[in-house]
């Protein structure tokens, strides 16, 4: 886990749809994290940065075909005021599109430790001007391979996957500790609660033994077991990665 940070972590969402994103950003864990000053989020607009009665944003494409494409203008002068209102810090400017990286845990960790935050531009409509995405933002970001009607929810994810690796937003200091993709790529153990027995079924003799390296032991191999079953790629990753250790150790 990395060090506290001096000063909240900065997010920026350019995006026409605030009120979709800070109604849920607002609220629990991540609304609580704000009130203690661990991470901040700041929309801006690009319909503040139109000139026109109607604030237009976007216009049909070039060479046909269906839909609107986001303007070029609005976008970069929204982008631009991110820079100057953040400045000297820099963030990271990264567009949601289908075309990106594609975002898991270990992205997640990189974003948390850039000392200057992150911007995060939402697409909406069929997407934006190719320009934006050439000579506005440092890289682009998918959260997976379907087709969103906006980019939002996937700034919502990378904020809230990103502000839980932040020191102090988890209340338990341990609750990031044991999931899925940290540490290794492989996925959690399976979690019980009372009662013992529900409708017949018993939770796992190991777990009520109280030998701790036993229960490790156990969770442990159903790590291993539940990733080799469900997730082959995280597997393979695995075995590498404790192939390599093994090596150098
Ligand atoms: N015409 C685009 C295409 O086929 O790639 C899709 C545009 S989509 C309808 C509108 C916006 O939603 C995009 O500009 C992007 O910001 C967001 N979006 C859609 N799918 C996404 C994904 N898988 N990951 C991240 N953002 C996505």
């Amino acid at each position: 886990m990395s060090t506290p940070r001096e000063a909240p972590y900065p997010f920026d969402v350019v995006t026409l749809f605030e009120p979709l994103m800070s109604a849920y950003l607002g609220g629990s864990i991540l609304g609580r994290a704000a009130e203690r000053g661990i991470i901040e989020v700041s929309y801006t607009d690009p319909r503040d940065f139109t000139h026109d009665v109607h604030r237009t944003v976007d216009d049909g494409p070039f060479g046909g075909g269906a839909g609107m494409v986001m303007m070029p203008e609005p976008l970069a002068s929204a982008i631009e005021s991110v820079h100057a209102r953040r400045a000297p810090a820099r963030p990271r400017v990264i567009l949601l599109g289908p075309a990106g990286r594609v975002f898991d845990q270990r992205v997640a960790a990189e974003y948390a430790a850039l000392p200057g935050g992150i911007c995060l531009v939402c697409g909406r409509y069929e997407g934006i001007d190719e320009r934006i995405a050439e000579h506005m933002v440092d890289e682009e970001l998918s959260i997976g391979d379907y087709v969103l009607t906006g980019g939002e929810l996937g700034a919502m994810v990378v904020i809230d996957a990103v502000s839980r690796l932040l020191p102090g937003v988890l209340g338990n200091a341990e609750g990031a500790h044991d999931e899925s993709f940290t540490g290794t790529p492989l996925l959690e153990h399976p979690q019980y609660t009372r009662p013992r027995e529900w409708r017949g079924h018993t939770v796992p003799d190991v777990l009520l033994s109280g030998h701790h390296a036993a229960i490790d032991r156990w969770r442990q191999d159903q790590r291993v077991a539940r990733t080799r079953a469900r997730r082959p790629d995280l597997y393979a990753r695995w075995e590498r990665s404790r192939d390599e250790e093994e090596g150098a150790g």
